[in-house]
């Protein structure tokens, strides 16, 4: 399983309504991993694991978490 979380309605109207899809099935998804900032589904994230992951673009939210600076603003936790 991988932990994915969810864009809120604030970030999606930021983003001005872009949808990303996901890594595995391509389909267009709202949620995300995390520490390497992909756009997972909640449907592949049940069944995959974070080593699925080929493509890492999450070094600076992962360096944010270490010294603390990391903000995850109003995503919310999707599974
Ligand atoms: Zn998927």
């Amino acid at each position: 399983m991988i932990p994915v979380w969810k864009e809120s309605t604030r970030l999606q109207k930021e983003f001005r309504g872009l949808i990303e899809k996901c890594i595995f099935c391509d389909t267009p998804t709202r949620t995300w991993h995390e520490n390497t900032n992909n756009p997972v589904c909640v449907k592949c994230a049940k069944v995959k694991k974070v080593s699925d992951i080929k493509e890492d673009w999450g070094k600076l939210i992962r360096k944010q978490k270490r010294n603390g600076t990391f903000d995850r603003e109003d995503l919310v936790r999707a599974n």
